[in-house]
């Protein structure tokens, strides 16, 4: 069974798919790591973000790995752990960029699918419903408000003990949705056989029961879920 979560930065997409992926024992894939994990590299490496030609080269020449770990999923790049290294700001807004050349997201799609081949599976990034798993069994499209989601964000940072400014992770939040969104491979759009769920007020435990109810009325009879 394959389930497929979208949706825009911040929605919350993660969260739910891994306490999805762990409920219902399913592997979970977070394809949004893996442009993460690329755009760490080119600023590692002093790959110039926009040439595409270098970024996709960059890619083809290295290996990222999923791994599952005891303490959740970890993010290697040729065998470096780069799970914590992944989460900057300076990352999100990079991997955005990588993400709208169309060579880096066919690679990305044979190595998505390739992961998925794995069984049961929870994907969760952008594309997952229009392109990676256009057969998913569940197709998810999570999002909320621009404010509720960078108040997220910025309840994230502070509780982290890092200092954080609102209007600028509006700003940001919003750039990136826009770039995710009208870039010409692959945008940021809602399936048309998929559920909305606006999660602007819901808490996470809610959310998860909401799309948990979803997956079983689309599992029921497979003995699956
Ligand atoms: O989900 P996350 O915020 O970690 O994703 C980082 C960036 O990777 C997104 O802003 C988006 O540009 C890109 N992405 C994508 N397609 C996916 C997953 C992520 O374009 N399937």
């Amino acid at each position: 069974m394959k389930i497929a979560i979208d949706g825009p930065a911040g929605a919350g997409k993660s969260t739910v798919a891994q306490q999805i992926a762990s409920e219902l024992n399913f592997v979970y894939i977070d394809t949004g790591a893996m442009y993460r994990a690329l755009a760490w590299a080119t600023l590692q490496q002093g790959v110039p973000v926009d040439n595409q030609q270098e970024v996709s080269a960059l890619l083809t020449s290295a290996r990222i790995e999923l791994r599952r770990e005891e303490d959740g999923q970890h993010v290697y790049w040729n065998d470096q752990d780069i799970t914590s290294l992944i989460r900057t700001q300076e990352v999100s807004n990079h991997a955005s960029i990588v993400a709208s050349y169309g060579d880096v997201r066919a690679q990305m799609l044979v190595l998505q699918r390739m992961m998925a081949e794995s069984g049961n599976v929870v994907m969760d990034g952008r594309d997952i419903g229009t392109h990676v798993l256009p057969n998913a069994d569940v197709k998810i499209f999570l999002t909320a408000s621009v404010d509720e989601r960078a108040q997220r964000r910025y309840a994230e940072l502070i509780g982290k003990g890092n200092e954080a400014d609102l209007e600028q992770l509006k700003q940001e939040i919003a750039e990136r949705d826009k770039r995710d969104s009208e870039r010409e491979v692959a945008p940021l759009r809602q399936a048309d056989d998929a559920v909305l769920v606006d999660t602007t007020g819901l808490s996470i435990d809610q959310v998860v029961d909401k799309i948990l109810t979803i997956c079983k009325q689309a599992g029921e009879g497979s003995g699956i879920v």
